[in-house]
């Protein structure tokens, strides 16, 4: 797996933006990670705990029959709303273009333009120096 894919949730969250994963303390490893630290809504996740995405060859939602479940265009439009990121677009990328490039792709999106940290999707911010993007 290149380095970053392990990041990506099976719903195309990229867990590299996630406040959770960013923060100092109590550090969350991702989706895919180790439940230590993990918020109680991740462990309970429905998305994740889905058997359909466990047994998928991709492990992502769009290969699912319900997909978009429920579930998923909550998530999606709550992100949406709140966040200006969707998970079914990042689906459908990763689902067009393969994850390898998807990574690539987030990693220029959510690069601080001033000093090369990562924007927190939920603050809105360079996490590193605390910029704003344009
Ligand atoms: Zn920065």
């Amino acid at each position: 797996m290149p380095a970053g894919t392990r990041l990506i949730a099976p719903c195309g969250m990229n867990c590299g933006i996630c406040l959770a994963y960013l923060r100092k303390e109590r550090k969350c490893p991702g989706c895919h990670g180790e439940d230590t630290n993990k918020s109680a809504s991740c462990i309970k996740c429905i998305i994740r705990n889905c058997e359909i995405i466990k047994q998928s060859q991709s492990g992502f939602c769009f290969e699912c029959i319900k997909y978009p479940c429920k579930r998923l265009q909550q998530l999606d439009k709550r992100y949406r709303t709140k966040y200006s990121m969707s998970m079914i677009e990042n689906l459908e990328f990763i689902k067009g273009n393969g994850l390898s490039a998807f990574v690539e792709r987030e990693n220029e999106r959510w690069r601080c333009q001033k000093c090369g940290g990562i924007i927190c999707v939920h603050r809105g911010y360079c996490f590193h120096c605390g910029q704003r993007p344009n």
